[in-house]
């Protein structure tokens, strides 16, 4: 895959708030954030989006996700929304697959 700003972010080549970080991934705050928290977690190993995820992925994806709640839980968070866009029509800018974190304020439902 090409490689995006997010390998960057890895490589501490550009400057991120990293909040969380192990063997398999990284949380970060967006840059642009949407909500008094909005956090990215992202795999160490570069994957472009869900639609091209191996079933191998299933444990690191399961990662990502348990580490989203913990980031939200260290951000003390009670309520929060994972969002994983897929494709450039769901939203998707950056080809490094990440889970989105957001929370802080009341979210509504259905997003646009
Ligand atoms: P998506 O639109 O789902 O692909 O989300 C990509 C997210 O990456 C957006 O919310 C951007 O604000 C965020 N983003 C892009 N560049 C950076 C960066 N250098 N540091 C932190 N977040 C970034």
């Amino acid at each position: 895959m090409a490689e995006t700003i997010f390998s960057k972010i890895i490589r501490r080549e550009i400057p991120a708030d990293i909040l969380y970080e192990d063997e398999r991934c990284l949380a970060f705050r967006d840059v642009n954030p949407q909500a008094p928290v909005h956090v990215l977690v992202i795999p160490r190993e570069p994957m472009e989006s869900l639609a091209t995820a191996p079933a191998e992925a299933a444990g690191l994806l399961g990662h990502l996700l348990l580490k989203a709640a913990h980031v939200a839980r260290q951000e003390k968070l009670e309520s929060w929304r994972t969002v994983i866009n897929t494709g450039a029509e769901a939203g998707q800018t950056v080809f490094h697959l990440h889970v989105h974190v957001i929370g802080g304020r009341p979210l509504a439902w259905p997003p646009g």
